[in-house]
């Protein structure tokens, strides 16, 4: 039999959080009482980053995400092609945890109490009949720390959620990869006409930032590796369009990157339309409005947004119990030490928050490394735990210190805008491309991690790749 949560109320850590094992075992204490408890919301780049790092010594560490791995984000864009392999970059979140005393609940959380410091957890499991009691769950906290990251914004363009393709969760990628799969599979066919043949294999990217770029670039991949030595018949009718609104495609980098992909995109093969809106999108065409100002319809056979982000729910339901302080519609207010503003105990990272920080994984990793040391050093002084929020006293406020960006490009090619004596340093081409897959390996989370996608490229390099989906 599974093992069972108990649905009631757990208490907080001056008491003690239970978990039954088993319906006949006895019930076993898994918190300490004279420890804090802290819950950690989200398995992403921020929270896995404070799991990684917080002493489990010093709290009672309680994790809630509904997704049971860390996603290694960057190469998410490869997955859907098929160079990387989808569970390479899945690190399981108990390997992380490892023998360490940290509670791990799959569930997303719903709903808080900031008064009573309470968590309302929902679960979906196809193990337990739904509607059940059991599925919902309350757990109480001392600290808590807000990583639930961002989803993908529509921008209210009519059609996108019905339609559309994302880049966000490892479940899009094996959509868009399906997708993929099914296109080549239908253009097979010889009684279809040639019109349709061709929507079938036109694949649009809306978005000319770094993650609608590097999808652009590994579909390229695919077409010039893969479908030329495949299905060579179909290789030549395959068409990527990318649709940007803004004047230059990857906008937050140096300008002379984004005309250096620009021109490769084109030595691609690749139709890039920037100044052009979507306007809306429909099942198997996308309405757009050229920069002229007129309107056009684009038969299109798989459309994959990649426009922009959004705070994710929670972050809002927590800002309405804080109406006074936040204020801001985007996401959650924090100040420099990253506490949710008007409210006691809590904190907040990456995509969820606004700061004047780009939603990027290396943003929510270092805060994620900043408020880690900050609440182990702070821990280590059991006197100043009751006054644990004064943190101005005790730590250094966090400062977002940029590493630098890299793209990839497709054809082996990838862009780089680096840090140097306080200027940077602008490259691009088959080099970057090498440092770009050394990034990767080197920031994957995991040994494992590392050696999986390095034996996904060389996979890769001998057979090529696979887009067999079930
Ligand atoms: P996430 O990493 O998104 O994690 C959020 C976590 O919260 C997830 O585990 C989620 O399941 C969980 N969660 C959601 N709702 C709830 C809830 N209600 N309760 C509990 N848990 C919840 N950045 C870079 O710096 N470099 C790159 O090369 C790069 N490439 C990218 C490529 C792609 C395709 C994408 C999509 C993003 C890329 N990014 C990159 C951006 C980077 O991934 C994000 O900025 C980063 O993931 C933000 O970290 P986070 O912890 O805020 O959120
Ligand atoms: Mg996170």
């Amino acid at each position: 039999m599974l093992p069972r949560f108990r649905s009631t109320l757990l208490a907080p850590t001056q008491r003690a959080i239970y978990f039954r094992a088993r319906p006949m075992s006895t019930i076993v204490p898994r918190t300490e009482p004279q420890k804090k408890t802290l819950v950690l919301l989200g398995t992403g780049w921020g929270s896995a980053t404070i799991l990684k790092n917080i002493d489990a010594k010093k709290f009672n560490v309680v994790v809630v995400s509904p997704r049971n791995y860390f996603l290694f984000t960057p190469l998410l864009p490869s997955c859907t092609v098929g160079t990387t392999e989808n569970r390479s970059i899945m690190e399981p979140i108990r390997h992380i945890v490892g023998k360490r005393n940290v509670k791990f609940y799959e569930a997303e959380c719903t709903d808080v109490n900031v008064a009573k410091k309470q968590l309302v957890l929902e679960r979906t499991s196809q193990a337990v009949s739904s509607g059940s009691d059991n599925l919902k769950t309350k757990i109480s906290y001392d600290y808590l720390v807000v990583g639930v990251g961002g989803t993908y914004n529509t921008f209210g363009t009519p059609g996108v959620e019905e339609y559309a393709c994302f880049l966000k969760e490892m479940t899009d990628a094996s959509k868009i990869k399906r997708r993929l799969k099914d296109a080549i599979e239908n253009a097979s066919f010889d009684n279809i006409t040639e019109s349709e043949r061709s929507r079938l294999l036109h694949m649009v990217v809306v978005g000319g930032g770094p993650t609608g770029v590097e999808y652009a670039g590994e579909l390229h991949d695919f077409m010039v590796e893969d479908m030329k030595r495949w299905v060579p018949e179909l290789a030549s009718k395959f068409r990527i369009t990318l649709i940007e609104a803004l004047p230059n495609v990857l906008s937050s980098f140096d300008k002379r990157l984004s005309e250096y992909t620009k021109a490769i995109f084109e030595k691609n093969n690749i139709d890039l339309r920037t100044s052009t809106m979507v306007k809306e999108v429909k099942d198997k065409v996308v309405v757009v409005q050229n920069p002229d100002g007129t309107s056009e319809e684009l038969p299109y056979g798989t459309l994959v947004w990649a426009a922009g982000i959004r705070a994710r729910q929670f972050a809002h339901t927590l800002r309405e119990k804080l109406p006074d302080a936040q204020t801001n519609h985007r996401g959650l207010v924090i100040d420099q030490y990253l506490r949710v503003k008007g409210a006691q105990d809590i904190w907040a990272l990456g995509d969820c928050t606004v700061t004047e920080n780009a939603p990027l994984a290396q943003v929510a990793s270092q805060q994620g490394k900043w408020l880690s040391r900050s609440l182990n050093m702070m821990a280590r002084d059991r006197s100043v735990t009751d006054t644990f929020c004064q943190m101005e006293e005790r730590a250094q406020p966090f400062k977002y210190v940029s590493n630098g960006s890299l793209a990839y490009i497709g054809g082996e090619k990838a862009i780089a805008e680096l840090p140097f004596f306080n200027q940077h340093i602008t490259v691009g081409g088959p080099l970057t491309s090498v440092m770009w897959k050394g990034y990767c390996l080197w920031e994957l989370f995991s040994v494992r991690s590392s050696m999986s996608v390095a034996t996904d490229w060389v996979r890769r390099a001998l057979f090529g790749r696979t887009v067999s989906v079930d």
